[in-house]
């Protein structure tokens, strides 16, 4: 008979039998098909045997001296180390098998002789894949078991991180912007309650002014990425008014898009801070506004005429001088913005006015670095503040043509970017009225200049941050250009964001609502 392929190789057969016509058949047969045979003529040896080194299955007779295949079969069942083998019970002819017995005691089948050779074999493979079958169920079972645990620790590791965090942290839905769970730093931090947070959106919660731009952020997150610290101010259920540092990642929790608000308070930090700004600035503006009119003086000769040199060192000292003032209004600037004092003043205006306003106020910057600037206009109404739109136009299309070579092009342009899917409700939870949000202005300023890294594109919006720190020696910026933007268009419910490819260019896009709301 040809030699089949058989599919668990290396199949380790114990045959007891204490007849050796029957065991020398059976081995004889069995490794023919390739299994590996031991053979032993006494129940005790197969005992031992089987302990020693445990078969993958066993062929057992039921007649023996000393110990019967019933009692081999009991011994076999009662030991962990061998439980589980598969046992075949084989009868001699003329043997009375006591089949209820044989699967009593454990044996999974049973085989009388004269034995049909392909009926022995289908049997002990099929007890083989069974057995197989069942030991990698088991492995896998235990697998699982153990990814429970696992995942059960890993749960419990999170679990204990968000409730424990320093930081206040809170879940909440992209759709609706409402929380559905938050941390007890979080509870702390605003003075309400879990009962009074859970289930109402950020806007419901009377946060604050800034709840509705929060709100907003969140529902417009898929569209345009995470948000790391951005300073809001946010009040408390006593009205205290506290300011934080916001990050906003999109989380998936079991199919539901979800936002992750990490946030840092900042309050007395700010404070602090803020008294220092001011009082730095404003003892550095007086100064300084002399120095600027002396400098004025001496290059317009009235105090006698300077050689060359002193020219030079003249406008040297001029520039930095200039330089310097600028960094400070931009410092007073941002001050006076986030200090509540200051409104925008909001109208009605046209972007398409704002636009062509602000590169023609940048065109001359563009001639002189020989850059092209080209504007593609919208003639659309929108609520905003002209003059700081205006201010953060002018100061992006200035990054463009700043970090662009002679030669290259910037691109102003403004397109619709009706928001799909992002619904406010009313008030009233129970109403089932829900007001879509208006339409939005999407803005965008692409130049071909040196690209952003990636690790900068968000940081680079706040205070102070530039890409390289010899930029504003280079360049003449402060480093406040982007915070003052960032500033103006939360102000205005937008985002700003940039995308860029380092070495091919940047793309610096403003998304604006067009009613007020
Ligand atoms: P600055 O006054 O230095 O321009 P900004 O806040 O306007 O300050 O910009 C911060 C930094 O971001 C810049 O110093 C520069 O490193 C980087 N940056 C801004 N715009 C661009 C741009 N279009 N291309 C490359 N880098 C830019």
């Amino acid at each position: 008979m040809p030699k089949e392929p058989f599919n668990f190789p290396k199949a380790d057969i114990l045959v007891i039998d204490d007849t050796p016509e029957n065991l020398n058949l059976l081995s004889a047969m069995l490794t023919e098909q390739g299994y590996k045979v031991r053979s032993v003529t006494k129940g005790s040896t197969g005992l031992r045997g089987a302990n020693a080194v445990p078969p993958d299955l066993i062929l057992l007779d039921v007649n023996m001296p000393e110990m019967n295949g019933y009692e081999v079969c009991q011994h076999l069942k009662a030991s962990d180390r061998t439980r589980e083998i598969p046992v075949i019970f084989i009868s001699a002819l003329g043997d009375v098998l006591d089949k209820v017995k044989a699967f009593a005691v454990g044996g999974v089948d049973y085989i009388t002789k004269p034995f049909q050779l392909e009926e022995v074999l289908a049997r002990i493979e099929n007890h083989l894949t069974i057995w197989k079958l069942q030991q990698q169920l088991q492995a896998q079972n235990e697998r699982l078991q153990q990814e429970i645990r696992d995942r059960a620790k890993a749960e419990e590791k999170f679990t204990k991180v968000f409730r424990s965090s320093p930081n206040p942290i809170a879940i909440a839905t992209i759709s609706e912007a409402r929380f559905i769970d938050v941390n007890p730093s979080f509870l702390k931090m605003s003075g309400y309650c879990l009962e009074e947070v859970i289930g109402n959106t950020v806007a419901e919660l009377n946060l604050g002014k800034e709840a509705v731009a929060i709100a907003q952020t969140i529902q417009l997150l898929s569209d345009t990425g995470p948000l790391y610290n951005q300073e809001f101010e946010l009040s408390t259920k006593s009205g205290e008014v506290k300011t934080i540092l916001l990050s906003i990642e999109l989380i998936d929790l079991s199919g539901v898009q979800c936002a992750l608000l990490i946030a840092n308070d900042i309050t007395e930090r700010k404070r602090l801070e803020n008294e220092f700004i001011s009082l730095v600035s404003h003892e550095l503006r007086t100064p300084l506004t002399s120095t600027m009119g002396a400098l004025d003086l001496l290059g317009a000769g009235q105090l006698g005429t300077l050689t060359e040199q002193g020219q030079k060192v003249l406008s040297i000292a001029t520039t930095n001088t200039e330089r310097l003032i600028r960094l400070i209004n931009d410092i007073l600037d941002l001050e006076r913005m986030k200090s509540v004092k200051i409104f925008m003043q909001k109208v009605k205006c046209n972007a398409a006015d704002l636009l062509i306003m602000a590169t023609e106020t940048m065109q001359a910057m563009a001639d002189k670095l020989q850059v092209k600037l080209i504007v593609h206009p919208l003639a659309i109404e929108l609520w905003a503040d002209p003059d700081r739109l205006l201010q953060t136009l002018t100061n992006l299309i200035s990054n463009a043509i700043k970090f662009s070579e002679p030669g290259d092009t910037v691109w102003v342009s403004a397109t619709l970017a009706e928001h799909k899917g992002v619904e406010l409700r009313e008030n009233d939870r129970s109403s089932t009225q829900s007001t879509l949000l208006p339409g939005f202005l999407l803005i965008t300023i692409r130049d071909e200049g040196r690209g952003i890294p990636k690790d900068k594109l968000q940081i680079i919006f706040e205070r102070f941050q530039q890409v390289d720190a010899s930029d504003s020696r280079n360049k003449g910026g402060t480093g406040l250009g982007l915070a003052i933007c960032r500033n103006i268009v939360q102000q205005h419910n937008g985002k700003i964001w940039v995308e860029s490819i380092l070495g091919e260019g940047s793309t610096f896009y403003v998304l604006l609502p067009l009613a007020a709301f």
